[in-house]
């Protein structure tokens, strides 16, 4: 097999957003993953884009997540046209919602507008009447993260970028320091220029590196989709309890727990039960509405929830994993900086917070 320039193990948004990016530089991208590409956390997404409501708190995050959104609308039309698919980018904003004056203090130390109660209702008819403020945020989006996918595959097999799927890889293959490639479980040796771990939260469990550099950890997020009429909801509506994302075609998506729950993608009848508490409290309609489908994913969280990104201490080696709640937002700005270092530029971002080598200090 030809030696490629990058060699990019796991095809979720992460690994195919810079592998397109990558053949962008004219580099040659081979692209690993176990499964089909982006069945994963990326599949199982809300696809919200949203660095107001997500709460990112830590400076060089809300930095990173601004530069993301930014990056977004010219992104997505890139692909599109690239592709032909559409996306399902949405830009009609976010409404969170306070049911009791605790919640709706806390509403109003974000940015954004305040909308009172009866406004909030002149906008989406179906809310609640027991809500008592709300928020609307017009800079939080949204995107249909599994057609997202399906376009960023399709850009990338457009760009020849080699995707091989059903490929579990078994170790990474280091020599004095420096990253040669991996060896399958299959005990093929693929070698490379450069090798990205990009594999969500599996980025810690290859020997020989192991968690040393990328400590990832699994969050389980339960979801679950009811069919609606097409603008039963125009925008992304969120409560401290649950959120609801309106697809384009009338799918509305409920989310989500946060559980420990290791690798294990169960759906629970606690979760779903919390979920819909959580949402029919939004929208009192939604209980008589048709139920579609359930499902779980787990997110890639580190230990300080910040996601690892670019040059680690093992030469040719880079990591672009523990995006934790908002991969999907994040993944235009990690293709970016990840090209610029793999290239020896200058990222445009100071990528010293997200650093592998903050968990590899004594
Ligand atoms: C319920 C839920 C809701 C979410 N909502 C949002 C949201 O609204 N907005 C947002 O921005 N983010 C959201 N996220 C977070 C987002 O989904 C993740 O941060 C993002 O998808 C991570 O992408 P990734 O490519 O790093 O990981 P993944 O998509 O998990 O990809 C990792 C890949 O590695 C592969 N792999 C694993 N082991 C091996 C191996 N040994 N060999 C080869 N391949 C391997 C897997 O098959 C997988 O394809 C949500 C997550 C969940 C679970």
């Amino acid at each position: 097999m030809p030696r490629p320039d990058v060699l990019i193990v796991g095809a979720g948004v992460i690994g195919c957003s810079l592998a397109v990016r990558l053949r962008e530089e004219k580099l040659s991208v081979t692209v690993v993953d176990r499964g089909g590409p982006g069945k994963e956390a990326s599949w199982a997404a809300a696809g919200m884009l949203a660095p107001t409501s997500e709460h990112v708190q830590v400076k060089a995050e809300a930095a990173l997540a601004e530069a993301s959104a930014a990056l977004y609308p010219a992104w997505i039309r890139h692909l599109e046209d690239a592709t032909g698919l559409s996306v399902g980018y949405r830009a009609e904003g976010t409404l969170l919602v306070a049911f009791n004056s605790e919640e709706a203090t806390g509403l109003g130390s974000l940015p954004g507008e305040a909308v009172s109660a009866e406004e909030a209702q002149r906008l989406e008819p179906t809310l609640s009447p027991r809500l008592v403020a709300a928020r609307f945020l017009a800079g939080d989006r949204q995107v249909d993260n599994r057609r997202l996918l399906a376009a960023l595959v399709e850009a990338a097999r457009a760009a020849s970028v080699e995707l091989r799927s059903q490929t579990p890889v078994a170790e990474w293959r280091v020599e004095s320091g420096r990253a040669l490639g991996v060896r399958t479980a299959a005990g093929e040796n693929l070698e490379a220029g450069a090798v990205v771990n990009a594999l969500g939260c599996w980025a810690g469990c290859l020997p020989p590196l192991g968690s040393r550099l990328t400590p990832t950890r699994p969050v389980r997020g339960q979801m679950l989709a009811l069919r609606a009429a097409p603008n039963f909801l125009r925008h992304v509506v969120r409560s401290p309890r649950a959120y609801i994302v309106p697809r384009s075609e009338g799918r509305l998506l409920l989310g989500s727990t946060m559980d420990d729950a290791g690798y294990d993608k169960s759906v629970t009848p606690s979760g779903l039960r919390c979920i819909l508490v959580g949402a029919v409290e939004i929208a009192p309609h939604l209980a008589a509405l048709p139920f579609e489908e359930a499902w779980a994913g787990l997110r890639p969280d580190t230990p300080d929830h910040l996601p690892i990104l670019g040059a680690t201490d093992i030469e040719n080696y880079y990591a672009a994993t523990g995006h934790f709640r908002n991969g999907i937002l994040l993944a235009p700005i990690t293709a970016e900086l990840l090209a610029d270092v793999i290239l020896g530029r200058g990222p445009s971002l100071p990528l010293e917070p997200f650093s592998s080598l903050r968990f590899a200090r004594p």
